[in-house]
């Protein structure tokens, strides 16, 4: 594998273009158009979920994802746990168990995704990316580009369930495209006996910091802040990057920031208490430089449809006892509620209910069976929930 800097497979869906360029595009030709009652888009583990409850409530449905189901988890650093227990991981009733009752990694819930739509037959158009959403008078036309050509659909209920994590955030510096720079984290395995620079300090940096080191890279860590947020960084691997830090086997740039990349080093500018650049910039000599400063939603969709986007975060408007949006008969579903998440509020464990409202606002009935069996009758308030 090369590493590249955003040549990546999780990168924007609808690269490029804007939702006026995307209309015009569709809009030229004629197409062979199938209907049905609802069309989801995306098939994370909400959609998942809701694909599975609409079945078991007989309703017509579609199912679309750009890639491959559970897509956003698929590209993952190996080997990644998730913070979430699995319990709260489980969708549509349909249990986790694995041999040692740990958190489980990104594989193993693919592996449990690919059994759920296994078992219950879900049917998706996977590698069939939605691109336009159009309003009619008795419901809605989509448009999607898979490989073999432009295709046509008309429902009467959309439910978008999007993620949140289409495309990392980029800084916006000189140099951030070479080949030696990427955004994201797959494998230390590449940047063994090489210098690394990672960019961040949240948990997504610090875990590759202290994997690359542990696998044996030579590390340094450059964050705009003056030290790690405990509530940024789970509390299992804190103490190490710290203890690390304090012993020199990770060099550690507090209150700096990345200027311009160039082939053999990065130019950090020393940053204030208000995060602005001050004083003199420092020249780190490194192979690699990984940035882990996050991702962000691809919204275009909404913005395609008519849904009003909120705020500095850009948050779907939506009615938070149904999930319709202010587009009659559109719903959102899973992490694309949360907009442009600057801190995470939504994660798959406070999204089940989602899908209980959509099916309950569609059929009338609320699933049966939704997040985890029911036997556990598994409840956990929203304050409990941590950044992951
Ligand atoms: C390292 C790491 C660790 C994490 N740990 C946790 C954790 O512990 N707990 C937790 O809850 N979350 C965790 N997350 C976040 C987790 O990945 C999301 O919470 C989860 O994937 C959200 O599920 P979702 O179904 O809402 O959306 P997603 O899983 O993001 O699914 C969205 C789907 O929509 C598809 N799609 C996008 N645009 C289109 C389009 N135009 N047409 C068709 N399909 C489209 C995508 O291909 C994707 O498959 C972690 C993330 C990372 C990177």
């Amino acid at each position: 594998m090369i590493l590249t800097s955003d040549v990546h497979f999780g990168d924007n869906l609808l690269q490029g273009w804007t939702g006026e360029e995307y209309s015009m595009l569709t809009h030229e030709k004629d197409f062979p158009t199938e209907t049905t009652q609802v069309a989801i888009i995306g098939a994370g583990p909400i959609g998942l979920e809701l694909a599975a409850s609409l079945k078991r409530a007989g309703v017509d449905y579609l199912h679309f994802d750009a890639r491959q189901i559970g897509y956003t988890i698929s590209w993952w650093p190996r080997n990644t746990s998730f913070f979430s227990t699995s319990e709260r991981l489980e969708i549509a009733g349909i249990p986790i168990q694995n041999s040692h009752q740990q958190r489980v990694t990104g594989e193993e819930y693919l592996a449990y995704l690919r059994a759920v739509v296994e078992q219950l037959d879900l049917q998706v158009n996977t590698y069939e990316p939605v691109v336009h959403i159009e309003r009619l008078q008795d419901g809605f036309e989509l448009r999607t580009q898979p490989l073999q050509g432009e295709q046509c659909y008309r429902c009467q209920q959309v439910v978008i369930a999007t993620g949140d994590m289409a495309a990392p955030n980029y800084l916006g510096i000189p140099g951030e495209d070479l080949p030696h720079v990427s955004h994201y984290f797959t494998d230390p395995h590449y940047y063994f006996r090489k210098r690394v620079l990672v960019v961040g300090g949240k948990n997504s940096a610090v875990e590759a910091a202290l994997r690359c080191w542990r696998s044996g890279s030579q590390v340094a860590i450059s964050y705009r802040r003056a030290d790690f947020d405990e509530k940024s960084v789970k509390n299992s691997i804190l103490p190490d990057v710290k203890t690390q830090i304090r012993s020199g086997n990770i060099q550690f740039y507090p209150q700096s920031l990345p200027i311009e990349i160039t082939p053999p080093h990065v130019v950090l500018a020393p940053t204030n208490d208000e995060n602005r650049v001050e004083g003199e910039s420092i020249i780190h000599q490194t192979d690699f430089v990984l940035i882990c400063t996050g991702f962000r939603a691809d919204l275009r969709l909404f913005e395609i449809a008519g849904v009003r986007l909120d705020g500095p975060e850009r948050i779907p408007d939506y009615d938070p006892d149904t999930m319709k949006t202010n587009v009659p008969g559109l719903y959102v579903a899973g992490t694309a509620a949360g907009g442009d998440q600057n801190r995470y509020r939504l994660f798959i464990e406070n999204c089940h209910e989602h899908v209980g409202k959509i099916v309950a606002a569609i059929t009338g009935q609320w699933p049966e069976k939704l997040g985890s069996i029911p036997a556990r009758q598994y409840s956990v308030p929203l304050t409990y929930f941590q950044a992951n």
